[in-house]
């Protein structure tokens, strides 16, 4: 008999689920958008009940997509956008707030009171983080500030913490479990990424209590039971969106790399059993804990890639559809000079300025619709340039080739300019849904559809490689001009 595993991504736009068949097939995808809210400029939310409910919602819907029996799931996998922060009162099993998305700086202030009283090193040394509202550390500690005695509820047990797999584990056991994986955990600044654990230190730093934290557990393990399709279907793996992307990828030796192009970029290069400090900006993260088997991963986090198309797309109204940036980019021989830095949200690695805005420069009377968009589309490949120079920079090492996945990597003009800008060959699999891919395969081997990696690499299959065309000499121009522009955007 096969058995079909099915998949709950939940990301920032969307939550999906998606059953894959024993071949890491797909059976069938039910997708729902979900809404996200700016209650002031830089704040992002969600509510944590949509999040819950699309997520229902999707699964039933794709099982009835599928036409299998609810038994016939053999697992749950869930991945998710990572330090999106909610905190829920024990006893409703209501949030207490909206959640905070993980692109939000409503805790700037806090990173920054943080950060004058002398505490970076430290957090940095124990977690592989920079001080940044990016992590759930300050989030927490910012609804514990801003709802009615927050901190007297948190100390008198009564409050709970989770990033979004806790509150979906939470939620699908019908709050029986209360867990968290380390890959979720190591991006909460909280976790001690050497021990794994929970860490005193970082804790009273943030004043949070510990009693509000789910228990760390392995990326690929049942944690329990959710009677959502209508029986009793295990949970077997939690991991967070990036990581699940890399697994999915099956980078799972050191020296490999792979960058995800969705609402941000997401670069994470495997550096085996050890975590690798960066003087350049990436951070060390855990890229996954298989039994006593723990891999971790240096990670480069762009806050703004698709996301620049969805403003070209609802903001400046130059396009309809995100694919078709595409055709308009090719209409133009070059983009004239134009360049778009889309530092929307301040910028990520390897910079860290959160003070940052976005900027274009390069504008004559001569610049069209079809300029923008380009230097928009260029604007991602060139941040994944900053990123892995940083990364070559760490590692000593230079980059043989880049997977790719995520909505962005579809766009084929993007990926040869990439290609072009990093001078490296990128490889696009046949299966964009890599992130899905990576929580159905950790729940494969934690029910013994797989029962090694070696087992998974003959599934994986190249759509298309692209190569380097262009002149070293332009694309160090080119590169060049970029450099400028950030430079000019810094210092606005
Ligand atoms: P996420 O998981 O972060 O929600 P996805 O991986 O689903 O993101 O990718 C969606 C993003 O990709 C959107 O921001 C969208 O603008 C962008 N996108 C989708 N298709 C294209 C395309 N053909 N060209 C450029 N960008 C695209």
């Amino acid at each position: 008999m096969s058995s079909y595993i099915l998949s709950i991504d939940q990301g920032t736009t969307s939550s999906r689920a998606i059953i894959f068949n024993e071949k890491l097939e797909i059976v069938t995808i039910a997708q729902k958008d979900i809404k996200n809210y700016f209650p002031n400029p830089g704040w992002v939310e969600m509510n944590a009940n949509d999040i819950y409910q699309s997520v229902q919602e999707v699964c039933l819907e794709a099982l009835e997509k599928s036409q299998l029996k609810n038994t016939d799931i053999k697992a749950i996998g869930i991945t998710n956008q990572r330090e999106t922060t909610i905190v829920w009162n024990k006893k409703t099993k209501q949030p207490v707030y909206n959640a905070l998305v993980w692109q939000s700086r409503q805790t700037a202030a806090l990173c920054e009171s943080v950060i004058r009283k002398g505490y970076a090193t430290t957090i940095k040394e124990k977690t592989g983080l920079p001080v940044d509202p990016y992590f759930s550390a300050s989030k927490i500690r910012w609804i514990l500030d801003t709802i009615d005695h927050g901190q007297l509820l948190a100390d008198n047990d009564e409050l709970l913490f989770g990033t979004v797999d806790s509150w979906l584990v939470y939620k699908l056991t019908n709050g029986n479990v209360h867990i968290t994986d380390v890959t979720n955990a190591s991006r909460t600044m909280l976790m001690n990424i050497d021990s794994l654990s929970w860490d005193e230190e970082l804790l009273s730093i943030w004043n949070i209590p510990k009693t509000m934290l789910p228990e760390i557990r392995d990326t690929s393990e049942v944690y329990g039971y959710t009677e959502l399709l209508g029986c009793k279907t295990p949970i077997a793996s939690v991991s967070g969106d990036q990581q699940s992307a890399l697994f999915g990828q099956m980078c799972f030796e050191a020296g490999q790399c792979k960058n995800t192009y969705g609402t941000g970029c997401f670069l994470l290069f495997n550096t085996g059993d050890s975590r690798l400090e960066s003087n350049s900006g990436l951070v060390s993260t855990v890229a996954w804990k298989i039994g006593d088997n723990v891999k971790y991963a240096l990670e480069g986090s762009i806050f703004v890639a698709g996301a620049a198309i969805q403003w070209l797309r609802d903001g400046l109204k130059l396009i309809t559809t995100a694919s078709e940036s595409e055709e308009l980019a090719e209409s133009v021989a070059d983009s004239d000079g134009v360049y778009v830095v889309p530092a929307f949200t301040g910028l990520g690695a390897p910079y860290w300025d959160e003070k940052a805005k976005g900027a274009i420069f390069g504008l004559t009377r001569g610049t069209t619709n079809a300029h923008i968009v380009r230097a928009t589309l260029e604007s991602l490949a060139y941040q994944t340039y900053d990123v892995i120079d940083a990364l070559e920079h760490d590692t000593g090492l230079s980059l043989k080739s880049l997977q790719v996945d995520g909505g962005a990597c579809r766009n084929n003009y993007l990926m040869q300019f990439q290609s072009d800008i990093l001078h490296t060959n990128i490889i696009r699999p046949t299966n964009f849904e890599t992130t899905a891919t990576g929580a159905c395969m950790f729940a494969c081997l934690a029910t013994g559809v797989y029962n090694s990696l070696d087992e998974f690499k003959k599934l994986y299959n190249i759509d298309r490689q692209f190569s380097p065309k262009m002149s070293i000499m332009h694309q160090g121009k080119l590169v060049n001009g970029w450099k400028k522009a950030v430079k000019a955007t810094r210092e606005f």
